[in-house]
């Protein structure tokens, strides 16, 4: 891998601790950074590079997935971390930056590649990448990266204000925004689970496939998070970004030779195909939730309203289902149902595919004891692949039983979507990260639904904490004669 300089815009913040930290120290461990790679932090706050690292290296022992606890190792990962001043918009403090990487690329014979990464609010990006480019940070003789967190705008015209003023700094290719959920160990197998196993392959249309259906359940309410959260909701803090991008991976057919162009395209191809929605179909297509006071893991919690740093009259939402039909060769007739929320039963996502049952009404077999084949994979907290089969019931003859194929990975080897995004950035492979096509496409979706709701033209259900959200959300399946998997 090419030697590389790692700049990190709000070093001292929590992303950095909890995410960014441990990912650099994994990779290291396991050998996947640069030989020579050079890591400069900036915040706000005079630091030392000793009180720096001292930091980083506390954090590496509160969040690591491996114990930071051979002192060379550690000695030698800390001391590529520097420090440096830097208020986003104090111009003198870039060329302050720019002669620290300089030196510290003279001094460690690095060729000038940097990666900015925005661990930063995103009212800071654009002044960020103008400054970049303003201050000659990104004009060195090698490459430039610039990897950025959600959320990518607002709605989908502040998206493209923002993504054509980041373009006046980097091109598209330079660009990596970050989904961490295409991080993700098992997101980012689907692909190749699909594509490398004709089983599932030949499986693969509505042709087999009666329903998909994705959740990504929380059972944390707002935390500390309130004033961010809302203004945004579950709509914009998880459906319009990661919902839609598990809904394309999923979802995609790839050729033999899936390069991340192949990947990219078809998950574009996948966003077009999708049947757009007028804003007087949302409200038989989504379902709006608020969550309630109630009680999660025998402990009772008060209501969205009742929340510290938010308004008792909020009617934000904290729980979004929707129906998505996606219009193509491969998937017309297959109704995707996707659901996320907060202050639910449980912490849990997965994609559970449903299969069609043309045998149903066979007469030698008592068929309620017959359940669909289902393939399902949990992406989180635990990974995990499971296919439901009938075999016959050895005690009750003529009736079928259901047994489950199970492969589940153990916690400590998989790495943590962080590292893998991290390791992929520096190397320049963008497959899973999210494309401003992406970007695009999947706020023009859920437009019409910020507009609905913005309107009120959907009615806000409360639901109790602890449960699996409105009733409404079962209704939505039941109208198509489907319900919910795996809901206790
Ligand atoms: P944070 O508030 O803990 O940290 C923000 C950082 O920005 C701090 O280091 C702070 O010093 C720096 N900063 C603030 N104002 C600055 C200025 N004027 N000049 C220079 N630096 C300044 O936030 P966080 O939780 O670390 O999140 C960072 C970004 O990542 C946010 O945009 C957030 O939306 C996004 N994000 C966070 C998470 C998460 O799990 N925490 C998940 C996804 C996305």
């Amino acid at each position: 891998m090419e030697a590389t300089t790692f700049v990190l815009f709000g070093a001292t913040g929590d992303l950095a601790k909890r995410k960014i930290y441990p990912a650099l120290y994994n990779l290291f461990v396991d050998q996947k950074l640069p030989q020579s790679f050079s890591v400069i932090g900036l915040g706000r706050r005079e630091l030392s590079d000793e009180t720096f690292q001292a930091n980083v290296e506390q954090s590496l022992r509160m969040f690591s997935r491996r114990e930071a606890n051979d002192p060379a190792i550690l000695k030698n990962f800390l001391q590529a971390f520097r420090y440096s001043v830097l208020d986003v918009g104090r111009k003198e403090d870039y060329q302050k930056l720019l002669q620290l990487i300089e030196q510290r690329e003279e001094e460690l014979r690095l060729s000038p590649n940097r990666m900015f990464y925005l661990s930063v609010g995103p009212e800071f990006f654009e002044t960020i990448a103008a400054n970049i480019q303003e201050s000659g940070l990104g004009s060195a003789n090698g490459w430039k990266r610039l990897v950025i967190e959600k959320p990518f705008g607002h709605d989908l015209q502040s998206a493209r204000d923002l993504n054509q003023k980041l373009s006046k700094a980097f091109a598209e290719h330079e660009i990596f925004r970050i989904d961490h959920y295409l991080g993700k160990p098992m997101v980012q197998k689907l692909e190749v689970l699909q594509q490398s196993n004709p089983v599932l392959q030949a499986l693969w249309t509505n042709r087999y496939i009666a329903n998909v259906q994705i959740t990504a359940n929380e059972t944390v309410g707002v935390e500390e998070r309130a004033g961010y959260y809302d203004h945004v909701g579950a709509v914009r803090d998880m459906f319009q970004n990661h919902m839609l991008q598990l809904l394309m991976m999923l979802a995609i057919h790839l050729p033999n030779n899936s390069t991340s162009e192949n990947v990219r395209l078809n998950k574009k191809m996948v966003m077009e195909s999708l049947e757009p929605l007028q804003k007087e179909d949302v409200i038989s297509h989504i379902v709006r939730g608020q969550y309630g006071a109630g009680t999660i893991q025998g402990k009772p919690v008060v209501g969205y309203t009742s929340e510290p740093s938010i308004a008792e009259t909020s009617r934000n939402d904290t729980f979004i289902a929707a129906k998505l039909r996606i219009d193509d060769y491969f998937w017309r007739g297959v109704p995707f149902y996707i659901r996320t929320g907060k202050r639910m039963n449980e912490k849990s996502t997965r994609i559970v595919i449903e299969f069609k049952e043309p045998f149903k009404q066979s007469s030698w077999a008592n068929d309620d004891s017959k359940m669909p084949n289902l393939l399902v994979f949990e992406i989180s907290p635990n990974e995990g692949i499971t296919l439901q089969l009938n075999t016959r019931d050895p005690q009750h003859r003529g009736e079928f039983k259901p047994i489950q194929i199970d492969f589940h990975a153990s916690g400590d080897d998989v790495p943590e979507a962080y590292e893998n995004l991290i390791h992929d950035a520096l190397h320049g492979d963008p497959t899973f990260f999210a494309h401003w096509d992406e970007v695009e496409l999947s706020w023009k979706w859920v437009q019409p639904i910020l507009e609905a709701f913005e309107e009120n033209l959907v009615p806000l259900h409360l639901y109790a904490a602890g449960t699996y959200g409105p009733a409404e959300s079962d209704a939505l399946l039941a109208k198509d004669g489907y319900h919910w998997w795996f809901d206790a």
